[in-house]
């Protein structure tokens, strides 16, 4: 098991996982919620974010695995439910001010009913 990482009250994502601010949950299980970004940028635009603190993927480790089976294996089940899966989406996870992160608590990015650009800006 991973040591259990302490909520940080002023993550805006620790929030939402605690119910304190409210968003449009699409998944939720013991180690992962999914919530609709409130800024799509595509058709189908979907967060999928541990319910512990993680900064962001360079703050994981080996122990974090079945989290991660967790987050994908749901990813995978919401896009075949959104009828995405078979034309393909992508997932990505911003890390840091050059990666594009703005919320400082791992979330992985589904975006999908659109063709996607390579690479991505
Ligand atoms: P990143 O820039 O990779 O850290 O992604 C953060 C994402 O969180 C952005 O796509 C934002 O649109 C999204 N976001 C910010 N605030 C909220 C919120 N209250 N509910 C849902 N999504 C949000
Ligand atoms: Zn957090």
């Amino acid at each position: 098991m991973a040591a259990e990482r302490a909520a940080d009250p002023d993550c805006l994502f620790c929030k939402i996982v605690a119910g304190e601010i409210p968003a449009a949950r699409v998944h939720e299980d013991d180690s992962v919620i999914a919530i609709r970004d409130i800024a799509p940028r595509a058709p189908t635009h979907v967060l999928f974010l541990p319910r512990e603190h993680i900064g962001s993927a360079a703050d994981l480790t080996v122990a974090d695995g079945p989290m991660l089976g967790a987050l994908f294996g749901a990813a995978a089940d919401f896009a075949r439910s959104e009828g995405i899966a078979d034309a393909g989406y992508r997932m990505v996870t911003n890390i840091g001010q050059w990666g594009g992160q703005t919320v400082g608590h791992l979330h992985v990015h589904l975006l999908g009913g659109r063709s996607m650009t390579w690479p991505p800006g």
